[in-house]
């Protein structure tokens, strides 16, 4: 019985017929794809996106070289070398991640006590040179500064989620 059912099926194109209904029942229903760059989907503010070292209000560096978030990293994609400032504070003379290496897990930013190494709602980001993989410390600093007011506010709003 089950084999005439499959050849009629077979015959009247069944599945193909089946196909078809899905797309004539969504056809009219809103569109859920969007015209992107033009249009964006929302973010969340645990959106984990490119990196960034925060400063204080003050302008100082928050980090304060500890290596949690290099010693945390799964992927090895944090190089971290200190040193003595004059003033006689522990900080980073070197601040590499890896972007080739990263894998967004975000381990860092959790294991970071004083908040300065985050990662921001960036994702529109590419390289084109060999090296531009690696976010110095340099770079690292400057995407902190011009995004300071986005990561505070998601910070603000990630704490409700806590
Ligand atoms: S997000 Fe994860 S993989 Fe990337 S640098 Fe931070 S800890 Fe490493
Ligand atoms: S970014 Fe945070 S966890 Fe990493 S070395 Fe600096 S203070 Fe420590």
């Amino acid at each position: 019985m089950n084999k005439i059912k499959n050849i009629i099926k077979t015959f009247a194109l069944w599945e193909l017929l089946k196909g078809l209904s899905v797309t004539l029942r969504n056809f009219f229903k809103p569109k859920t794809t969007i015209q992107y760059p033009e249009e964006k989907t929302p973010q969340s503010p645990r959106f984990r996106g490119l990196h960034a070292l925060r400063r204080y209000p003050n302008g100082e560096e928050r980090c304060i070289a500890c290596k949690l978030c290099e010693a945390v990293c799964p992927a090895l994609a944090i190089t971290i070398e200190s040193d003595e400032s004059d003033d006689g504070t522990r900080r980073t003379t070197r601040y590499d991640i890896d972007l080739f290496k990263c894998i967004y897990c975000g381990f860092c930013e959790e294991a970071c006590p004083v908040d300065a190494i985050v990662e921001t709602r960036i994702h529109e980001y590419h390289m084109e040179s060999p090296g531009e993989n690696i976010m110095t410390k340099d770079k690292l600093l400057a995407v902190g500064d011009k995004y300071d007011e986005m990561i505070a506010n998601d910070k603000k709003a990630d704490a409700k989620y806590r």
